[in-house]
């Protein structure tokens, strides 16, 4: 059985690019399970309103999908219960530098792509006067921890791309996580951030093809990695061109003309966007 999900984030209206990546989701699972997830770990960005926007203008589409909707915001303790397991095998450190601090890093790194940020842990005597003094800091990821945990498992973790990637990348391929570098799992106050909730929930919900947008495709090695260090199952992947506008570019949340919303109010109908979307 398959299962696959549309998972966006509550932070604006859907619009033709959501409109493409949600039919793409909902089309792989065929008959079996379509699931719809509201990523709103951000509450600072997300809305309710946008929230009950995503139902309706999915519903309007002619989308139909499990309930209960599996919203992350109600569901923090079990992020919070994978971060611990993470802690308590030491895979995770906390990091204070500010933002400031790791720009002033890379600045100083050579010429080229900013060099994915790699640290450890305070001395512990420092650690506890940040701690006191109330300081703000990022839970990471250590990959050096995560290398020497899975010994030669590391270099062979592998997933399927059932899709292509931005350069085509296709087939069984390596997952290469180490040019993630250290990435952030939490950060004070703000519980959790996308990947470790995504492969948690994608693990309790069953899901085992993640249909989803080529930009994201590089989030695959990170979550590989995650689902490996915690014993989840590994999804196949199935990422798809990102729908660009007549101008070339692609559709952003802030483009309020091209908002599923906007096409409705302007007379549009479902049959039709569904087939300029090729879904006919
Ligand atoms: N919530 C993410 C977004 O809105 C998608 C996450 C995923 O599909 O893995 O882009």
């Amino acid at each position: 059985m398959i299962t696959t999900r549309f998972a966006p984030s509550p932070s604006g209206y859907l619009h033709r690019g959501h409109a493409y990546s949600a039919l793409t989701a909902a089309k792989a699972a065929r008959d079996s399970r379509f699931i719809l997830r509201i990523e709103d770990i951000d509450t600072a960005r997300c809305r309710p309103e946008f929230e009950a926007a995503i139902s309706e203008d999915l519903a309007w589409l002619g989308l139909r999908w499990e309930t209960p909707v599996r919203r992350q915001s109600d569901h923090m303790d079990d992020y919070q219960a994978a971060l611990e397991r993470l802690r308590a095998e030491g895979l995770v450190y906390r990091c204070f530098k500010t933002r400031a601090e790791l720009m002033d890093d890379s600045a100083r790194a050579p010429h080229g792509p900013v060099p994915a940020y790699v640290g450890s842990a305070l001395p512990a005597p420092e650690e506890a006067r940040r701690l006191a003094a109330g300081d703000p800091f990022a839970w990471r990821l250590s990959i050096g921890a995560a290398k020497a945990r899975l010994g030669t498992g590391f270099d062979q973790i592998e997933f399927v791309e059932e899709g292509a990637g931005p350069n085509g990348e296709h087939g069984r391929l390596s997952a290469a996580p180490e040019a993630a570098g250290d990435v952030i799992l939490a950060r004070k106050g703000l519980g959790v951030a996308y990947h470790l909730a995504v492969v948690v929930d994608d693990a309790l919900q069953g899901v085992n093809l993640v249909v989803r947008g080529a930009d994201l495709f590089d989030a695959v090695a990170v979550q590989r990695l995650l689902q490996t260090l915690l014993d989840l199952p590994a999804p196949a992947y199935r990422h798809h061109p990102i729908l660009l506008g007549p101008d070339g570019k692609r559709y952003a949340k802030r483009d309020q003309a091209e908002t599923l919303r906007a096409l409705r109010a302007k007379g549009m109908v479902p049959a039709r966007l569904r087939a300029e979307l090729g879904f006919g």
